[in-house]
C-alpha cells in the first residue's frame, strides 16, 4: 500500500524521493517492544519523528502497539494530539514560561526538570483542582536536562508540592548508552535507584534505543527509543539490527564523460585519476544531504547505488546538485531520467553519517523539505 501525504510535490516537479517505509517503523517498535521485556514500549518522535514526519510515523507507530510518545516540544505534542487524541504524550524539554494552558487543554504531560518548573505544575493543578500527571526527570550524571540531587534535597515545601500532581513517571536518561561496556551506564543505573527513591513511588524510565538493546538493568518500566525506530544504529560498533525506514532516490539530470586529470565541482575539490563517466543527480545540501559526505583528494566521499552497483561521488556536494563516477555501472541503468539510490539497504543512514563525520541522528533530522515524500506500508 502506498499513501502520499495532501502536501505532497510530483515527481516530476522535484528532483529526488523520499519514501519512508511504515511497515519497517512497526516492526522496528515490536522489535524494541520486544527486547523492553515487561516493560512498556514507548517511541520517541521528535523532531518530526527524527525527519520521518511525525504525523504518519505516530499513527504507524500506534497501530503496531505504542501508546506513550515522547516529544521535545509542545508544537510537536499538538501534532501527535491530533493524530491520536488518546495517546499518553510526553514533553522532554519541560514547561516553557506561561505554557501550562496547552498542557493542561490537550492533556499533555511535561517532563519537569526544573524545581521551578515543580513549582509550576503544582500551582497549576492546586488551581485548577486536579491533580494531573507529569514526568519528573532527575539527572545521574549526564548533566542535561533534570533535576540534580542537590535541587532534589533543597526542594521547598517538597512533600507538599510533590503531592499537589501525580508523577506519572521519574525519569532519567543515559549519557554513553551508545557504549554498552561504558562504566557511566551501571553508575547512572544506580544514581537513579538511589535518587528515585527519595520521590513518592512511581513508575520509572532510563532507557533510550541503547539501553533498551542493552536491556537489564536499564528497561525498568517504560523504555523510549527513537533512533533504533527508524533504522538507526543505536550501539557503536555492533551489527545492527533494524531495518531501514528511509530510502532517498535521486533523479539523473545529466551524464557526460571527462578525461583523466580534469577536475569535478566547485573548486575543482577533485581530479578525475582515469576518463570517467559522470552522473549528475537532482539532489544537495539544500536538500538536507550533508555537504561534509563530498569526496576531495584526501578523502573520498559518500557513495550512491544503482541497480546494485555501487557508485563514489566525486567533487563536493552542491546545493542543488552532486556527481557521482557511475563508469563502473552498465550505461543503460544510468540514464538522465532514472534513478539512483542516496539513502537505503545499500547505503544507510550510517555509512552516509560515518562519511560525514557524523551520526545518523543528524542524517535523518537533516533530511529536507524539497524532495517528493512517498509513505509505504507493506
Ligand atoms: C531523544 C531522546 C531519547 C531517544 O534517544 P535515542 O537514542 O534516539 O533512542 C530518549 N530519551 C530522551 C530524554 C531523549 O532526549
Amino acid at each position: 500500500m502506498t499513501q502520499n501525504p495532501p502536501d505532497d510535490l510530483p515527481a516530476e516537479e522535484v528532483g529526488a524521493c523520499l519514501t519512508i517505509d511504515l511497515a519497517a517503523l512497526k516492526a522496528n517498535w515490536r522489535m524494541m517492544a520486544e527486547r523492553a521485556d515487561t516493560a512498556e514500549c514507548g517511541a520517541v518522535v521528535k523532531a518530526d519523528a527524527y525527519g520521518t514526519g511525525i504525523s504518519q510515523a505516530s499513527s504507524a507507530l500506534r497501530d503496531a502497539g505504542c501508546r506513550t510518545f515522547f516529544v521535545a516540544l509542545p508544537f510537536e505534542a499538538l501534532r501527535v494530539r491530533r493524530a491520536l487524541p488518546d495517546a499518553v504524550i510526553y514533553v522532554l524539554g519541560g514547561l516553557p514560561p506561561g505554557g501550562e494552558d496547552v498542557f493542561v487543554d490537550h492533556a499533555i504531560r511535561p517532563v519537569l526538570n526544573t524545581p521551578n518548573e515543580i513549582e509550576t505544575w503544582a500551582t497549576c493543578c492546586r488551581r485548577s483542582g486536579l491533580s494531573l500527571p507529569a514526568a519528573v526527570q532527575l539527572d545521574t550524571g549526564m548533566n542535561r536536562l533534570g533535576l540534580s540531587e542537590d535541587e532534589l534535597e533543597a526542594l521547598p515545601h517538597r512533600k507538599d508540592l510533590l503531592d499537589a500532581f501525580e508523577i506519572s513517571l521519574v525519569m532519567s536518561h543515559l549519557a554513553c548508552a551508545d557504549t554498552p561496556e561504558h562504566p557511566m551506564n551501571a553508575r547512572q543505573a544506580e544514581r537513579f535507584d538511589a535518587l528515585r527513591g527519595r520521590l513518592p513511588d512511581a513508575p520509572a524510565s532510563l532507557a533510550n534505543s541503547g539501553g533498551t538493546l542493552i536491556g537489564e538493568p536499564f528497561l525498568h518500566d517504560v523504555a523510549r527509543p527513537g533512533i533504533a525506530l527508524y533504522g538507526g544504529r543505536a550501539l557503536a560498533d555492533r551489527p545492527n539490527p533494524m531495518r531501514p525506514v528511509v530510502k532517498l532516490e535521486a533523479r539523473i539530470i545529466q551524464t557526460r564523460r571527462a578525461s583523466a586529470g580534469e577536475g569535478v565541482g566547485y573548486g575543482l575539490a577533485e581530479t578525475l585519476k582515469r576518463d570517467s563517466r559522470l552522473a549528475v543527480l537532482a539532489a544537495g545540501y539544500g536538500d538536507g544531504y550533508l555537504r561534509a559526505a563530498g569526496s576531495t583528494e584526501s578523502r573520498p566521499g559518500a557513495r550512491v547505488h544503482v541497480g546494485g552497483y555501487s557508485a563514489p561521488l566525486v567533487g563536493r556536494v552542491s546545493m542543488d546538485v552532486m556527481t557521482a563516477d557511475v563508469s563502473d555501472i552498465p550505461e543503460d541503468l544510468v540514464m538522465a531520467g532514472s534513478y539512483a539510490q542516496l539513502l537505503g539497504s545499500d547505503f544507510t543512514v550510517d555509512d552516509l553519517a560515518d562519511c560525514a563525520g557524523t551520526i545518523g541522528y543528524e542524517v535523518l533530522t537533516d533530511l529536507g523539505r524539497r524532495y517528493r515524500r512517498v509513505y509505504r506500508d507493506g
